[in-house]
């Protein structure tokens, strides 16, 4: 069967057999948990909790702060024992909240369940944002931000993303094996807020299992699986459109002005239990993985614990590693350290030895043409980056580099082991800070 895809990307090593196989476990809770105010795109949350307070599990610790902002909630009971900025997965000190454990673990009071089919669409929409829902792929966008289109963007499309492209990351696989009716509750409250005419879930061919699952699954909704070629960034939004109902977002545009929305499967997921069970978002699968572990798993981790303690649990480390990355290997943030919190966006933790760290140097472009081949978004890598190198961030703009989605591909496939992606990067920032300016 030809598989729908997208032109570019390119096929890193998997690496998924360390973990593919391993069902969720419980992460145990830490003795303390370091619970950031800004683990989400927008403005972080405003602490509403002080140093003596005690706190029970999903009790609201940071109120959200505008449109774009969701609120923080506590992932276990105790006490609060610190609000003051601790390193952030970002790579500086941020605000957070951190939690002595009193090892109940008890529940506040949650809000009650909501019927899906008596709520109204604002119901279920302040439901999503009251419990801290946002897009668990990664980019922590707040979902009832997407699922708010203005309405000259009229959505006749929701996409499950089920796609988990990044090697190594396994936790949706095994989230979509182990926890289907979570995400089929997620989809039905999200079709209904839409009101989408067609679903898809999106999933690459080495899952067949997923695929086959959620196939049967579906057999008598209105959602279709839609297998995918194995590629890498087939999970990125604008890629996983065009594959899935060859649709393309203009340059500078959204899935919204294709009449699409996206949703990560585990966000589906936790948009199900915020509004059946009214638990909020404060814990998630991820996979800890890499060649300097002992043994790859996929834990549910609360928010807020320690990474040092998602090591241990795994059985710690074989040799020190030489590089521990949040997230995947390809768009993930590299970390200095273990002490800093798990987050809503942690889809994995992976700790490299030296062998696989690259310390080749960088050379002079050759002109070889491999990353315009690999860029998904059909934009000019070695153009952008050269210019800027030069600060010359106008030219760099007319290139299009705000259309680079920081995929990596370029980097990846280039011989001249030039950091491209982390050039065009340095451009786009300096490009929107001009432009927040004007
Ligand atoms: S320029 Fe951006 S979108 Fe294109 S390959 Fe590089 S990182 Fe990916
Ligand atoms: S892949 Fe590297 S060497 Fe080849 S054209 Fe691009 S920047 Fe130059």
């Amino acid at each position: 069967m030809q598989l729908k895809t997208f032109p570019g990307g390119l096929h890193p090593p998997d690496n998924k057999q360390w973990s593919a196989h391993k069902p969720i476990e419980d992460c145990p809770l830490p003795e303390e948990l370091i619970v950031p105010l800004g683990q989400h795109i927008g403005a972080p949350a405003v602490p509403c909790v002080a140093v003596g307070d005690l706190v029970k599990r999903g009790q609201v610790i940071g109120e959200a702060k505008g449109f774009v902002s969701v609120p923080v909630h506590a992932p276990t009971s105790g006490e609060v024992i610190a609000v003051e900025d601790r390193p952030h997965p970002m790579g500086r000190d941020l605000p957070a909240v951190v939690i002595r454990a009193d090892g109940e673990d008890a529940w506040g009071d949650l809000p009650a369940p909501l019927d899906i089919a008596a709520a109204t669409i604002d119901e279920l929409r302040q439901r999503i944002l009251s419990c801290g829902i946002v897009g668990m792929g990664g980019a922590t966008f707040p979902a009832h931000v997407k699922l708010s289109p203005p309405d000259e963007k009229p959505i006749d499309t929701l996409i499950l993303n089920g796609v988990e492209c990044e090697p190594f990351l396994t936790a949706d696989h095994r989230l979509m094996l182990e926890e289907s009716e979570r995400i089929l509750s997620g989809i039905a409250v999200l079709q209904k807020i839409l009101g989408v005419r067609q679903t898809f879930i999106g999933i690459e061919a080495n899952k067949p299992d997923a695929i086959e699952l959620l196939s049967r699954a579906c057999a008598d909704l209105s959602v279709e699986v839609t297998p995918l070629e194995v590629k890498y960034p087939q999970g990125a939004e604008k890629q996983l459109i065009l594959a899935c109902v060859d649709r393309e977002v203009p340059s500078g545009g959204l899935p919204m002005d294709v009449g699409v929305v996206v949703q990560n499967v585990g966000t589906c997921a936790a948009i199900a239990d915020a509004v059946l069970r009214g638990i909020p978002l404060i814990e998630r699968i991820a996979t800890i993985s890499g060649p300097a572990l002992v043994e790859p798993k996929n834990l549910r981790v609360r928010i807020g614990t320690p990474l040092r303690k998602l090591v241990e649990v795994c059985g710690g480390t074989r040799v020190e590693p030489a590089k521990i990355i949040m997230g995947g290997p390809m768009m993930g943030m590299t970390q200095l350290s273990l002490e800093v919190p798990a987050i809503r966006g942690t889809s994995g933790l992976l700790l490299f030895t030296a062998d696989q760290v690259s310390t080749r140097p960088e050379g002079p472009c050759i002109r070889c043409g491999r990353c315009v081949r690999a860029c998904p978004a059909h934009i000019l890598p070695t153009t952008i980056a050269a210019y800027a190198r030069l600060d010359l961030f106008e030219e760099a703009e007319a290139y299009n580099a705000l259309d680079c989605i920081e995929c990596g591909c370029c980097t990846y496939s280039c011989p001249a082991a030039l950091p491209l992606v982390q050039s065009i990067r340095y451009a786009k920032n300096a490009i929107l800070a001009k432009r927040r300016k004007v």
